[in-house]
């Protein structure tokens, strides 16, 4: 049996990975600030509930020590929870938003590393949620600087956990239909046009590519992998920047 323990799991990415990793056989520890949210797909998926807010390092502790409880073991560790943040220039970004974001995608990302890797006796996958705005960047000054911090740590943790035997890599989605895309957009048709309108491929990303990519890296055809970051995006980052 394998564990792996979801943040971020009541909605949008965490929860179609929560099912990809479901159908691959993990039993599951589904932790969100939404905990009606994490109960309703816990109660789907078999699983255990948690109410978590990751930007609290004691609500992190404890997500993990429940794990502990109820497996004994955690053998993967996604790190997924976000939000959008405050989208706009530089100069009318509120400081409190840029604190937010920062607490729940950066610290919420070094809890999760740090309290499951203290965790792992065995190695173990731990995987995290980037985006490419953590490869670039995005007039989403919040998220941008949060995202970025998101790789740090995967490189960062990656190198001093890999004689344990613990991989760390991270997936950075491009636009995917969710309740943050469509936030931004207003509408589910608004980000599917937005999403199409730019990407090279025809393709809208859907959180059960996302998914795909996360069931990859933990699995065992990726054992040689690990500080890197893995871009689900339809192209989004590959175009070229013009010749002025
Ligand atoms: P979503 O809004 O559907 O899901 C995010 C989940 O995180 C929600 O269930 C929410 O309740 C939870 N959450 C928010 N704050 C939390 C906190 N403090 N503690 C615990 N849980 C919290 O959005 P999504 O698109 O599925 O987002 C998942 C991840 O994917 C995020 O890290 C996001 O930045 C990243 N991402 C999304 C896209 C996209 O296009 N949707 C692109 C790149 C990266």
């Amino acid at each position: 049996m394998k564990v792996a323990i979801i943040t971020g799991a009541a909605a949008g990415i965490g929860a179609a990975t929560a099912r990809r990793f479901r159908d691959d056989g993990y039993r599951l520890v589904l932790a969100d600030i939404d905990v009606s949210g994490a109960e309703a797909i816990a109660g789907e998926l078999d699983a255990l509930p948690m109410r978590c807010d990751v930007s609290d390092e004691s609500d992190v502790a404890a997500l993990i020590d429940a794990a502990m409880k109820a497996y004994g073991r955690i053998d993967c560790m996604i790190n997924n929870a976000g939000i959008l943040g405050a989208v706009g220039p530089i100069g009318k970004t509120p400081a409190e938003d840029y604190r937010k974001a920062m607490s729940i995608m950066s610290d919420g990302v070094f809890y999760g590393i740090k309290h499951a890797s203290n965790a792992m006796e065995d190695g173990g996958v731990i995987l995290n949620t980037a985006s490419i705005a953590g490869i670039g960047a995005w007039s989403n000054h919040s998220y941008t600087a949060a995202k970025h911090a998101v790789v740090a740590l995967t490189r960062s943790s990656a190198v001093e956990l890999a004689p344990r035997n613990i991989r760390v890599n991270a997936v950075a989605p491009g636009n995917v239909v969710t309740q943050i895309t469509i936030s931004l957009t207003g509408s589910e048709e608004a980000a599917v046009e937005r999403a199409m309108s730019r990407n090279p491929l025809p393709h809208v990303c859907t959180a059960e590519d996302i998914a795909a990519s996360f069931a990859f890296l933990a699995g065992s055809e990726a054992r040689g992998i690990t500080g890197q970051v893995l871009v689900v995006d339809s192209g989004l980052s590959a175009i070229p920047i013009p010749a002025s």
